[in-house]
């Protein structure tokens, strides 16, 4: 397709097509309904491993029926806990790690990502990035904790040390507050 100024998970989608090769390992951070599992499963391929993390176990069934029905299940290996606990479940490089942040679409909208858990989450899925891999964050300000996740992630990576990550902003100017964001993080 063409390329499209879209949303925030296509922007994400884009840069994640350009930096993931076959055989790569990657991290889902947030899985939901698994569209963006999928996604990867597709770019990893067969001979690449996708290890994805939900709080909700209903998240997890659903992710691993659309797996299955796709045929890529067996390079998935899916979490039914938080992302904060990425540090004790991965512990080789990664390529991308892909974080969609908020609650389940069509789900409990009082399960919703935290900004706490996600700075554990960030700064350990930082530290396993390979030179070169990208982490994405789409944040969706506009409720209450989308807005003060958005900040505390805005200040967060703003911070990063420049020598060793470069921080991408991008957002709709003209789409209204509370607009879905896209941040991307490239590991020099
Ligand atoms: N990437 C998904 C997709 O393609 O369908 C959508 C993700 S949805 C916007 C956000 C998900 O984050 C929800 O399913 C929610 O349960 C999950 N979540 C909330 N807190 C979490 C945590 N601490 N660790 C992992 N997932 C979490």
């Amino acid at each position: 397709m063409a390329y499209e100024l879209r949303s925030a998970r296509y922007l994400a989608a884009d840069a994640l097509r350009q930096v993931i090769r076959p055989g790569d390992t990657v991290i889902d951070a947030t899985l939901g309904n698994g569209h963006d599992t999928c996604m990867l499963a597709e770019l990893v391929g067969e001979g690449g491993h996708v290890i994805g993390f939900d709080i909700q176990p209903d998240a997890v069934e659903r992710t691993a029926a659309a797996l299955t029905e796709k045929g890529l299940i067996s390079r998935c290996t899916l979490y039914a806990e938080g992302h904060q606990h990425i540090a004790q479940r991965v512990t080789d490089p990664v390529r991308a790690a892909v974080f969609n942040l908020g609650w389940l679409p069509g789900g409990d909208k009082s399960i919703t990502t935290l900004w706490e858990t996600n700075q554990t989450a960030i700064a350990a899925a930082l530290y396993l990035l390979e030179k070169g891999g990208i982490c994405t964050v789409c944040a969706y300000p506009g409720h209450a904790e989308g807005d003060r996740e958005r900040y505390a992630l805005a200040e967060y990576l703003s911070a990063l040390r420049p020598q060793e990550y470069n921080v991408l902003h991008n957002r709709f100017l003209n789409a209204g507050p509370g607009a879905p964001e896209c941040f991307i993080i490239q590991k020099q």
